[in-house]
């Protein structure tokens, strides 16, 4: 099956990448000829793991290939992917479609049909149909269907996400577009992975729902964590307590210094303004919206609390500063939100992060990028571990308070403990939900 892909970020390309794994010809296409360039060459726009051999391994094989030119990426394909951005619309909160409709429009001038129209991106509820009726009123000849198939990945675990997921979600109204999608994930259902079959509306709100649980989840943890500093509990052995319960489970448990990325900020937005268009408040995501800013602000009150009230001529060294680790992703990350207010409230900052840099220097104004936590740490009153990289999860802590000014940790992401920070030599330890000391 020849399959087109249009958009190369983080889902399209993992989502052609692995379809062309399954033994697929998959051509994928982008607007922007930077990064086509750079595909073409062999070379990979973003940091996923595993995914530069995976794609080196299915071109050499001559299943994939990479063009800035819909005709000919469309020419005898039976579907056509849609993974374009769906970012927030400035100033309201909805989704903004116009990528998604602009890539209907091209696919109805170009396609020659019959094809199927699949759209990968998270998209609100109807816009399935309102695709169909763009590309109808664009080409009114053109034999198409349409399919929701919205996708589940992590970055930073993308690949095996994509290959081994929990479950498939495929909208459809037709039995020609079931077939279609059916025949693209083979492979997943001889490997017996389920894959959910469902009207159009309903793939799309699962997306939504499932994104929005996930909020949820971390931002009741963090609320909790914000609880346990004050009576006294352990927000790790409170989680742990918790999430053996198989009813609620273990993951999404970890309290943090807020939930931030490509997907969560602007999903729980765009279905918080869903409800509203249609008279149903979705009150206890508006909530997690409110409550995941007052968190961040809060992991700022934490590390002025350890400068001592001000962060005026402080020394602060922040390691990661990605919105999680193995991934180069900034998008809505709680960096974007903690490092300007050091460098607004008078701090010199340094910054370290194994792939952050690259996105990272044009968003962070006024911080000194460093090679790695010694170097960032070097001569710091304060540290603050705010992404858990691998990287920074085995630190030698006695080493680093050996070589700052005045040795400070905020652990935001519990990886370390205050007995631990006390036996390096530290002299005040914050983290998350649990007691430290100063
Ligand atoms: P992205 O911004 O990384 O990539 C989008 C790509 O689409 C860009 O390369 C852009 O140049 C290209 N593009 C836009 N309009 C185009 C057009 N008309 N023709 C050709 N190319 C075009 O976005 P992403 O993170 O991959 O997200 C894509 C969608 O998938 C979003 O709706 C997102 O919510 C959803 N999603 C993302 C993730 C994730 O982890 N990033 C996970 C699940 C779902």
């Amino acid at each position: 099956m020849k399959i087109a892909m249009i958009g190369t970020g983080y889902v399209g390309l993992v989502s052609g990448v692995c379809f062309s794994d399954f033994g697929h010809e998959v051509v994928c296409v982008d607007k922007d000829p930077a990064k086509i360039a750079l595909l073409t060459r062999g070379e990979v726009p973003i940091y996923e793991p595993g995914l530069d051999q995976m794609m080196a391994r299915n071109v050499a094989a001559g299943r994939l290939s990479f063009t800035g030119d819909l005709p000919a990426a469309l020419a005898g394909a039976q579907a056509v992917f849609i993974a374009v951005g769906t970012p927030t619309r400035r100033g309201d909160g909805h989704a903004d479609l116009t990528y998604v409709m602009a890539a209907a429009e091209d696919i109805a001038r170009t396609a020659q049909g019959p094809v199927v129209i699949v759209t990968k991106s998270t998209v609100p509820v109807g816009t399935n149909r309102q695709v169909a009726r763009v590309v109808a009123a664009a080409n009114p000849g053109l034999d198409f269907d349409v399919a929701s198939n919205p996708e589940f990945l992590r970055e930073g675990a993308a690949i095996d996400d994509f290959m081994r997921p929990d479950r498939v979600i495929v909208g459809v109204e037709s039995a020609r577009a079931a077939q279609v999608m059916e025949e693209i994930y083979r492979p997943l259902y001889l490997r017996d992975f389920p894959i959910v079959t469902t009207d159009l509306e309903s793939a799309e709100m699962i997306k939504y729902a499932a994104n929005a649980f996930l909020a949820t989840k971390i931002t009741f943890i963090n609320e909790i964590a914000a609880l346990c500093e004050k009576v006294g509990a352990d927000v790790k052995q409170v989680s742990r307590g918790m999430g053996l319960d198989g009813r609620i489970g273990k993951t999404f448990l970890h309290a943090g210094p807020g939930y931030g990325g490509s997907c969560f900020p602007k999903d729980t937005r765009a279905l918080s303004r869903i409800g509203q268009d249609h008279g149903v408040p979705m009150r206890i995501t508006e909530a997690v919206i409110d409550i995941n800013e007052e968190i961040k602000r809060r992991m700022i009150g934490k590390l002025r609390d350890l400068c001592g009230g001000s962060f005026n001529g402080a020394r602060v060294a922040v390691l990661g500063v990605t919105f999680k680790p193995n991934t180069d992703d900034m998008r809505e990350a709680p960096s974007l939100t903690i490092v300007p207010a050091l460098v607004g409230g008078g701090a010199q900052v340094t910054v370290t992060d194994p792939q952050g840099r690259r996105e990272g220097e044009a968003l962070l104004p006024g911080v000194r990028w460093e090679a790695d936590a010694y170097a960032a740490a070097a001569g710091a009153d304060l540290l603050v571990i705010l992404t858990e990289w691998n990287e920074f999860r085995a630190l030698d802590l006695s080493r680093l308070a050996g070589m700052m000014a005045v040795p400070r940790l905020a652990d935001l992401r519990n990886i370390y403990s205050a007995e631990a920070a006390r036996d390096a030599g530290f002299v005040a330890y914050d983290s998350i939900g649990r007691a430290g000391f100063e």
